[in-house]
């Protein structure tokens, strides 16, 4: 079906990664329909742009453990959001150059990935110490079992990163950059389409799928008066569909960064030296080797639980809150370190990280940890009371 310039078939809101994927996949899949794509930015500089956080990640390749998905599965009652349910889509994404498993990897998809390959001087050091505090050694962290120390797989190829705007050809998709969508016009709780902030509006005949990102989703749906009753109030907005959930319930991974300084500086191991800057693959991609994953013990989340009076998250969790205007940025509270369940989970892999460092295999290559100027350092003995002060001051 052809289209004037007001209505498409499809309309896909943000064009950043998954919006890219998206649009391109529906118009290979129904080439005959009009899809448009609405992308607020064009500053490659920021995630701002089509290709959205493609343009600025690390680019990590890290598919989820098995069990998180089949629990989506089983909250949803619908099997295609378990692992297998989602196992063709993984698939069909990649190119897997890195280990030949047809059961598990895809060896056609646009994008094309690699691993390390850098040969970083501490390297086996740094695998070795992991290794010696029993994290098992996995050779395939994107088979569904995430656990313990892998490769890291990244989805870089020869130096260059998989930029969602071009990995995934767009064309046949019309494209709308530089263009902020105000809000989604709601009739009878269903979405017609989109109105610019310049008033311009946009017409679906099948669908509107909005991917501005797991903060401005939240923030656009709300000022389109689908949102939370209270929210709604506050904003003087005019209700459209109520949904209780949003702008709650985002997880987030906080990151913490320990630094020891090498034993031998002269021996050129570290970041800067001349052996590292030998190797000029060396600086593609994100400056990592390995990828680790652990759990904490039963014993911890258990007590964690006692604390919290619940086993997991919920309403202490992170909430995005907005401000009645477009341009504005919505209010983000990460509510960081607000439960016994935080504080646990990040004090158990500040141990671990320490643990590692401990290792026989840790201490041949650095020294104790090197803290910022206030703080004592840490060892893995360290009290919670210790570790809490300085994830706090650092998370
Ligand atoms: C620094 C950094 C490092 C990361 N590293 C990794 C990694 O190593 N591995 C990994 O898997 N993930 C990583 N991520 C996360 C990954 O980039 C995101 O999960 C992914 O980009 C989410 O895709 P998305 O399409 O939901 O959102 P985005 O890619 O953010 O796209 C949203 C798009 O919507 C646009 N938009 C927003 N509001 C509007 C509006 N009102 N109108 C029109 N357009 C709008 C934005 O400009 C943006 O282009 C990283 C993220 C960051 C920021």
């Amino acid at each position: 079906m052809g289209g004037d310039d007001t209505t498409y078939d499809h309309i896909v809101v943000g064009g950043g990664l998954c919006g890219c994927v998206v649009a391109a996949r529906t118009k290979h899949s129904f080439p005959d329909r009009t899809v448009a794509l609405i992308e607020i930015g064009s500053d490659a500089r920021k995630s701002r742009t089509l290709g959205g956080g493609s343009a600025v990640n690390y680019g990590a390749w890290t598919r989820g453990d098995r069990s998180g998905y089949d629990e989506w599965a089983t909250t949803v009652g619908d099997e295609r959001w378990s692992y297998n349910g989602r196992l063709p889509y993984f698939k069909r994404a990649e190119t897997y150059p890195l280990l030949q498993d047809k059961n598990n990897h895809g060896y056609e998809g646009p994008i094309h990935l690699s691993s390390g390959g850098r040969g970083y001087p501490l390297r086996d050091h740094v695998r070795d110490a992991m290794l010696a505090v029993r994290l098992p050694f996995n050779p395939d962290h994107n088979c569904g079992n995430s656990h313990g120390v892998s490769p890291l797989v990244e989805s870089w190829h020869d130096g260059d990163r998989s930029f969602a705007a071009k990995t995934y050809g767009l064309n046949g998709v019309k494209l709308f950059t530089d263009s902020q969508v105000a809000t989604v016009m709601v009739r009878q709780k269903k979405v017609t389409g989109i109105r610019l902030v310049n008033n311009r509006t946009l017409h679906a005949r099948i669908e509107t799928i909005v991917s501005c990102g797991a903060i401005r989703t939240p923030q656009l749906l709300t000022l389109s008066g689908i949102g939370r009753s209270d929210e709604l109030a506050r904003l003087e907005i005019p209700v459209q569909v109520e949904s209780e959930e949003m702008g709650w319930n985002l997880h987030d991974h906080p990151s913490l960064s320990f630094w020891s300084p090498p034993r031998t500086p002269e021996a050129g191991l570290a970041v800067g030296s001349d052996n590292f800057m030998a190797n000029s693959k060396n600086l593609d991609g994100k400056p990592m080797d390995w990828f680790s994953n652990a759990s904490a013990s039963q014993l911890e989340m258990g007590n964690a639980a006692k604390v919290d009076g619940r086993p997991s998250l919920r309403e202490d969790d992170i909430e995005i809150s907005c401000i009645a205007d477009p341009f504005d940025q919505p209010v983000v509270d990460p509510n960081y370190l607000g439960t016994e369940h935080d504080r646990a989970v990040l004090r158990a892999s500040v141990r671990l990280a320490l643990k590692i460092m401990e290792s026989p295999a840790g201490k041949r290559v650095v020294n104790s940890e090197l803290p910022p100027s206030q703080f004592s350092p840490l060892n893995s003995k360290s009290s919670d009371d210790v570790l809490d002060e300085r994830i706090r001051a650092g998370a």
